[in-house]
């Protein structure tokens, strides 16, 4: 049977932590040689990561040191960078080079929002991956997705039949929270029928690094499972996801990770209440206590999505790593609401806030993380 369990190449080990092209080769040679022996055979990289050189490091420590039948591989078609149809071609050329591949086993249309779909729809991006998957380019299509459950309803009501997959950010803690809603997303994929792959189950490794108390919860009722075992195997229980990447830069963590993926064993019934209890933690430590009522919203002349900005806000808060899919979402967001900086100051807001909270300062906070520090990575 095929392992639910995928290698994501977005933060793969490096010399320098500062210089995202400084690949640690020996350690990812090592990784994916025991990932591979274990019986796990996924690997999920994309054009722009590690500042558009994880494909070619890729190439390095998988395509060129095991046989192509031993592995699959998934890359992805950068949405946000290219500018017409020709571009798409010379972008995917450029990609079957950097992976030293003839055919891409899994192929993507990468990071699907507001901000990129009308873009795909005029310059057919839809057909693009349809043709390659009809010349024996790509094996199975999919695309990944970072916006509302509206969005993907409308996208799978109209491209659905070209998609063979949706991989989706699901993890526990952004199950109901209302800028991901992975819940929603989740049955929206489930009512059309999409197998799912999952992203950022630990959310960035916020789910790594949970707070004491949660920890100890899962530790008194299993000492030897590690906090992200939990947050994968919750992720990898959902109804419909047939795989879940994890990001893995050390021995310990494919170690980790194989050893309860291998033979994966869903959630219990004990273990969902834990994770309820956990998610009720890691919440109460949010820097906003907002409850996403929406009272604030309808009178904002400016149009200021406030529930979800704080949402965003809460999560970055949490963040422990170098996460930015949070930015990515604030940005899609905007396009279609005012932005956090165009606040009047009016506090129409803050009169009909039941939690009293201090809305406009909360924006201030939210133009600092989101607007003034964006962690989007630029080519360079
Ligand atoms: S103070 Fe800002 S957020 Fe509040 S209603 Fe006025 S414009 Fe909207
Ligand atoms: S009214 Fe207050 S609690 Fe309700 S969504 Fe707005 S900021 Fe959040």
């Amino acid at each position: 049977m095929e392992k639910k369990l995928g290698f994501g190449c977005m933060r793969l080990p490096l010399l320098n932590k500062e210089d995202q092209t400084s690949f640690d080769t020996d350690t990812l040679n090592k990784l994916v040689d025991t990932f591979l022996e274990r019986g796990f055979t996924y690997f999920d990289t994309a054009y722009t990561y590690h500042g558009y050189h994880a494909e070619e490091a890729m190439r390095k420590a998988l395509v060129e040191r095991h046989p192509r039948a031993s592995f699959q591989l998934a890359t992805k078609l950068p949405l946000r960078d290219f500018k017409d149809s020709a571009d798409m071609e010379r972008i995917f050329n450029e990609q079957r080079t950097n992976c030293g591949v003839d055919f891409f086993d899994y192929y993507l249309l990468h990071n699907m929002g507001s901000n990129v779909y009308e873009k795909c729809r005029k310059y057919g991006a839809f057909d693009f991956v349809a043709k390659k998957k009809a010349a024996g380019k790509i094996k199975v299509v999919g695309m990944s997705f970072h916006d509302m459950p509206e969005l993907l309803d409308e996208i799978l009501s109209k491209y659905g039949d070209g998609l063979d997959f949706v991989q989706l950010q699901i993890n526990y803690i952004d199950w109901e929270q209302p800028n991901v809603q992975s819940r929603r997303c989740l049955e929206i994929a489930n009512k059309y029928n999409k197998p799912v792959i999952v992203m950022e189950p630990c959310k960035g490794g916020t789910l790594v690094n949970v707070p004491q108390e949660a920890e100890k919860l899962m530790k008194a009722y299993n000492p030897a499972a590690s906090t992200a075992s939990w947050a994968l195997r919750f992720a990898a229980s959902q109804q419909g996801v047939f795989r879940v990447l994890s990001g893995m830069n050390s021995m310990e963590q494919v170690e980790d990770n194989t050893s309860f993926m291998a033979n994966f064993l869903p959630l219990n019934e004990e273990e969902n209440a834990i994770i309820e209890k956990v998610t009720k933690i890691i919440n109460e430590k949010t820097a906003v206590q907002c409850t996403a009522c929406e009272y604030c919203t309808h009178g904002c002349p400016k149009n200021i999505p406030i529930p979800k900005y704080f949402a965003l806000y809460n999560s970055i808060m949490r963040t422990t790593g170098s996460f930015s899919s949070q930015m990515v979402y604030y940005n899609n967001i905007a396009i279609n609401h005012g932005k956090a900086s165009e606040c009047i100051g009016c506090k129409q807001c803050e009169r009909a806030c039941p939690q009293h909270l201090p809305i406009t300062k909360y924006l201030n906070d939210v133009v600092e993380k989101f607007e003034k520090n964006s962690m989007i990575p630029i080519r360079k």
